[in-house]
Parts: C-alpha cells; structure tokens; sequence
C-alpha cells in the first residue's frame, strides 16, 4: 500500500498550501522556526520533516536539506505512522552529520513507543546524483547556513538524437546504433529546485536554481530594519537580497517562503509589494 485509499480518510492536521505549474504539483508549507515541509507528488519525493501532515504519509522518499528542528523533528513520527499503516520503510536522505543521531534518536523512541521505527537513511554531500527514475534525478549542492545544509534541483533528463545525426533515414542512424555508435545524447532540464535554508552564497553557488522552472527559495526577512548583513551571519536571505539578483532568476515561478514569525502575512505582503510591485512580472507567489 503506498497511498490511503479511501480519501475520507485523511485528517487535515496541519497546513497545506499548493500551487501547479506546468504539470507539476508543489504543496507544503514553511515559516522560520516553525515547520517546513514540501511534496512534489507526481515526481513522489517531499523535501524536509519539520512537520509532517497526516496526507503527505504515502510518499516514501524524502530529503532533508538540514537537521534544524523545524526542518527535521517529524522523522520519527512519519517513520511510525508509515510502519503503523502497513507502508513500506521510506527512503530519507540526510546530510551525512545527521545519520548517526538520528539513528539513536529513532532507538529512544522505539524504547518510549514500543513501536518499530525501520526506515532508510542515506547520506547525502554536496555534488552528489541521486536518480529518482529513467527520466528524473535529484542533484545536491551545498547552502550557506549555520550548521551544513543542502539545496537541491529535480532534472528531467531526456536521450535526444545528436544534432548532426538530425535529417539521417532511421535505418541509418539503426545501423550506426547497432554498429556501436552512439546517436543519442542526455539532455537535462531543472523543473524544480529547492533552497531550503540559506544566506545568498547558496543560491549563487548553483546556477541551476535560477533557472528551474520552478524554485521554492527562502526569504525569511524582509523588513528594512532587518539588516541584511547581519542576516548572512545567520544563513538566511533578506528581500533586499533577492531585489540585487532580480534579473538572474529565470524562473517560470519562484515560490517565496521560510517567512520570520516576527512579521504578520499582512506586512509581508505590504513590504514586498512596495519594493517589488509588479511581483517579479508575476511570477513571484509569496507563500503565506
Ligand atoms: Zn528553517
Ligand atoms: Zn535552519
């Protein structure tokens, strides 16, 4: 069983935004030190366990960008509540620090729960190639927060015949394949990419996030009096950060998110519309 069947069935524990974009379902939700949690479910992979809502359960593989606790504290509940439904164990990918004390946490909690908790833990560093599919995989790159901390980007990879074979009769590029020649190359395009928590070093270290059709990225200030200096020392990014970069994001949309809890949904949406009032011609949605 990987999903709930019976849909009346799910209890609506926790919040849940979602978009769709381009076939592509992004669901979660995110403020600083609360929860952040995301699901991408067509591709079947969510991104951080900082909470874990009761509908999200059925997809069994997951990476956590850092082992903040609002990015991770829900490891073992979901391990539990998927083992307690008859799921298979789920893959998570952490980063590689992280394995050893979870591990022993998740042995604690078998003491208190009485409950198995077996799932997969993998390691995850930056640069690593992680394939989800034939047609998809996840890369990993490094962010800038104040303990390690990765971002991540979805390919969709495709086998395209070579440029110069184009217009050749197919029982020619038949007998160039079977003579062992190669008449294909991979070509990859980022559908999604996700930040997850980090200073502006981290988008800027990896290009593909600015090109991703879709980016979920932080901006957990945005007030003036905020300044952004002193934001950096603690691994997060100011409005004022994504205003100096505007005319690198190539994205079809950016989803900003990670808000501080300092600031009501009201003066985020007023302070982002006074500095960007065309929202970044429309492709930036504030996640609130
Ligand atoms: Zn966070
Ligand atoms: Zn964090």
């Amino acid at each position: 069983m990987s999903e709930i069947a019976d849909k009346s069935l799910l209890v609506n524990n926790l919040p849940v935004k979602s978009l769709v974009h381009n076939g592509l379902t992004i669901e979660g939700y995110s403020r600083a030190a609360v929860q952040t949690y995301w699901r991408l479910p067509e591709f079947k992979i969510g991104f951080d366990l900082g909470a874990h809502p009761w509908m999200f359960m059925g997809t069994s593989t997951w990476f956590v960008s850092h082992s903040h606790l609002d990015h991770i504290v829900a490891l073992p509940v979901y391990v539990a509540r998927r083992r307690m439904m008859k799921m298979e164990p789920p893959v998570i990918y952490l980063p590689e620090h992280a394995i050893e004390p979870i591990e022993k946490i998740l042995k604690l909690f078998t003491r208190l729960d009485r409950g198995r908790m077996p799932c997969d833990l993998r390691p995850i560093h930056p640069g690593d190639e992680i394939e989800l599919s034939r047609e998809h995989v996840v890369t990993v790159s490094a962010t800038k927060h104040t303990v390690p901390s990765m971002g991540f980007v979805v390919w969709e990879r495709k086998r395209k015949l070579l440029p110069e074979l184009v217009g050749l009769p197919g029982d020619k590029i038949r007998d160039l394949r079977l003579a062992g020649t190669e008449v294909t190359s991979e070509q990859r395009t980022p559908r999604f990419a996700y930040l997850g928590d980090s200073a502006p070093e981290g988008l800027d270290a990896c290009p593909a996030m600015y090109e991703a059709q879709v980016l979920v990225m932080e901006i957990t200030f945005v007030a003036p009096s905020h300044k952004k200096d002193k934001i950096h020392k603690f691994g997060h990014i100011h409005l004022d950060d994504f205003l100096e970069r505007r005319a690198r994001f190539k994205n079809e949309i950016v989803i900003a998110s990670h808000f501080s809890t300092r600031y009501s949904n009201k003066r985020i949406r007023d302070l982002v519309a006074r500095k960007l009032p065309d929202m970044l011609e429309g492709r930036l949605h504030l996640w609130l």
